[in-house]
């Protein structure tokens, strides 16, 4: 566990905590960035800028060397079995994107399909099936929650048939923090022979991940929440799948050989990444990365459950408190409402006292509607918040009620 003086010097590696008014809870929609990160994207424009795969000098060598050192990293930092398997995008929708085009592509038009989701999915883990589901004319079956949010498996067993080709679904909900049982799932899914895609944006800065031991066929997550830059995605698939794909996107970086009548594609990973990549932001992310593995993924789930404990504890004697993060598998996201009051009301007043939470339906409609809300305040936490700043909060929280109910 972090002492109060590691975080403290945790927090100073944040240069937006010079702001000593910011109390910052939003960390489930984008996370801050540390020095670390915003120098080395400034010293790669200062000092190396150059495109990559393609000089045979010296800046451009080594742009291509950290690019691909990136990439091992990020292959360490999953525990994928192959470099190959991790695929640069701009962002987990993008990735997810990327899978829904590919497989689409792949599938028969005669078959009978099925796709799989929860009913919790953030939009960006839904609309391309519902899409693809509406082009291919696939029965798109969604995985019930009951009140708290906790997926259905029983139901979920009810719902898989032979037919199923894809099961996809996040590893952490965005809207409630809730770790999603995915073992079971991922080997119930493979016994009828479907692929499952997680959706891992609300787990990868919180919870180890390891691809092989979950055995799933994709993972895909975001580098902004995870203190990296924004404008990086990671899309993670086994190579004997993603070896089948066709490329998504066409043009350079991406060829083997091309005649005006006819391309051959380069293999994996660049027959997935057409075009300049984001090379500053995948250096960045390389050393978001380097900032995880220091801090140690454990140590960091350790304290953000700390935080959660006792803002649940602290918050749950206010009257009309509706805590709706109760499940006991949670990360670093609480999510709650007070009776008779609108979420983006006490948004605003939280505001007022520099306090940035997330109001609203946090890009999930269905699971908002399903539970009869218009929203929830949701706090996120990270390695930089501290108890203090929950106590501030909660002081806030107690004076914006007052102003709401006078
Ligand atoms: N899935 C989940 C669970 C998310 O929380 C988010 C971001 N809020 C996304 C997907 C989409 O991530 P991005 O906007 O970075 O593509």
């Amino acid at each position: 566990m972090f002492s109060y003086e590691e975080i403290k010097t945790i927090r100073k590696q944040f240069p937006i905590f010079k702001n000593k008014n910011l109390i910052y809870f939003d960390n489930a929609a984008t996370s801050q960035k540390p020095f670390q990160v915003i120098n080395a994207i400034t010293k790669y424009y200062c000092n190396f800028n150059s495109n990559v795969n393609r000089s045979v000098h010296f800046l451009g060598q080594l742009s291509t060397n950290w690019l691909e050192l990136s990439r091992n990293n990020i292959q360490d930092f999953i525990n994928a079995k192959y470099s190959e398997e991790i695929i640069f995008t701009n962002g987990a929708t993008e990735s997810i994107n990327l899978i829904a085009f590919c497989i689409s592509k792949l599938l028969k038009t005669y078959d009978e399909i099925e796709i799989i989701i929860s009913h919790s999915e953030h939009h960006s883990n839904l609309i391309p099936w519902q899409v693809l589901s509406q082009n291919k004319n696939a029965n798109l079956k969604v995985i019930p929650v009951n009140s708290e949010g906790e997926l259905n498996i029983r139901m979920f067993k009810k719902l898989i048939t032979k037919k199923t080709k894809l099961i996809s679904i996040s590893h952490v909900t965005n809207t409630f923090g809730i770790i999603n049982p995915l073992k079971s799932l991922i080997q119930t899914a493979h016994k009828y022979n479907s692929l499952v895609l997680i959706d891992g944006s609300q787990a990868i800065s919180h919870i180890t991940i390891d691809v092989q031991n979950l055995d799933c066929d994709f993972y895909v997550f975001s580098s902004h929440k995870m203190y990296g830059p924004s404008g990086i995605g990671i899309l993670y698939g086994k190579k004997k799948i993603l070896d089948k794909f066709p490329p998504y996107k066409c043009g350079g970086g991406m060829i083997e050989k091309v005649t005006l009548k006819k391309t051959i594609f380069s293999g994996l990973p660049f027959k997935l990444e057409a075009g300049t990549p984001n090379i500053a932001g995948i250096i960045g992310t390389n050393k978001a990365l380097n900032f995880l593995v220091n801090y140690s993924i454990r140590k960091i789930k350790t304290y953000e459950k700390k935080l959660l404990k006792y803002a649940i504890n602290i918050l749950s004697n206010i009257k009309g408190m509706n805590i709706y993060s109760k499940n006991s598998n949670l990360t670093n996201i609480l999510s709650f409402n007070i009776e008779n009051i609108h979420s983006f009301d006490l948004g605003k007043l939280l505001n007022n006292h520099g306090i940035a939470v997330r109001t609203g339906k946090h890009c999930a409609q269905p699971i908002m509607d399903y539970l009869k809300i218009n929203g929830t305040i949701r706090l996120s936490f990270a390695i930089y918040n501290t108890i203090e700043e929950i106590d501030i909060f909660y002081n806030s929280l107690i004076k914006s009620l007052f102003l709401v109910n006078i």
